[in-house]
């Protein structure tokens, strides 16, 4: 039987690079996108292709009513919900805290903390045991950033990162006796279009170079670490936070 996983943030980046990869693998991939419906639909063609089965999913992980749709959209289709990949997350210009505004810190923390805690509880009461669930894995995609703080680019985003980082843990420790596990993977320097989204395009590669590993990652590099977290090959890891950084 394929199992069945939702990554949210997946028509872009790397949410849609694992989505791939886990199509390669046989999974059923529920590819969640919020503006971009076009991209979604291509990544869930690419998991075709790749011997998978997909479904688009929109929603705003932001927005409860969405999360709840999602999950169970896919539940509907599929009948069943094996693994959660909790990606979708934004950054925002490169500024100092003092001239951040309130509207910045609060949208960055509606989607990267609040949003990702609200994917996370769904798939607790989806896949935990004594709910009548089935266990699972769930991969939380946190940041270096987490542990650089990243000052004058945005500690908004370092912070929820840290938040992200700090649910892993503790949600790990809940839900291992209910048959889940919950990893993080926390990615450096990685040539997305999350750069260009931040005003800064060409951020991986300047940075990138200055890393021991002398370049920037690419989405595929962090997915392999993703889709081997999510495996049984992992059988043995949870609450671990892992850097596919280039030693950054
Ligand atoms: P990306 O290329 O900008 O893609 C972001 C994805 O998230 C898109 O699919 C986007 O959907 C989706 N998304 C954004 N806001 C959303 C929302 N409110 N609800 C649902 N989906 C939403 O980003 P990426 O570089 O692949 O980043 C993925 C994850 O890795 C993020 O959590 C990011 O913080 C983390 N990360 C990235 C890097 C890096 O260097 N790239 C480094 C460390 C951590 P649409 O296409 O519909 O807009």
């Amino acid at each position: 039987m394929s199992k069945v996983v939702l990554i949210t943030g997946a028509s872009r980046g790397i949410g849609r690079a694992t989505a791939r990869l886990l199509g390669a693998g046989g999974w059923t991939v529920g590819v969640n996108y919020a503006h971009n419906e076009a991209a979604a639909q291509e990544v869930a063609a690419e998991v075709g292709r790749a011997g998978g089965h997909a479904r688009v999913i929109h929603g705003d992980v932001a927005n409860e009513a969405d999360v709840d749709a999602m999950f169970d959209t896919l539940e509907k289709a599929f009948g069943r919900i094996d693994a959660l990949v909790n990606n979708a997350g934004i950054v925002a210009p490169s500024l100092p805290l003092a001239d951040m505004s309130a509207e910045r810190l609060r949208r960055m923390f509606d989607v990267n903390v609040y949003g990702a805690y609200l994917c996370a509880r769904e798939a607790a009461r989806r896949m935990s045991k004594d709910r009548g669930g089935d266990g699972g894995a769930i991969v939380n995609v946190s940041s270096a950033a987490a542990r650089l703080g990243s000052p004058n680019e945005y500690v908004d985003y370092a912070g929820s990162k840290g938040a992200v980082d700090t649910m892993t843990i503790g949600l790990a420790k809940e839900l291992g006796p209910q048959g889940v596990r919950v990893n993080a993977v926390r990615p450096g320097l990685i040539d997305t279009d999350i750069h260009a989204s931040g005003g800064r395009p060409d951020r991986a590669a300047v940075l990138g170079a200055q890393t021991p590993l002398g370049r920037p990652g690419t989405a595929e590099e962090v997915a392999e670490a993703i889709v081997w977290l999510l495996s049984d090959a992992a059988s043995y890891v949870t609450g671990a936070l892992l850097d596919v950084s280039a030693g950054r």
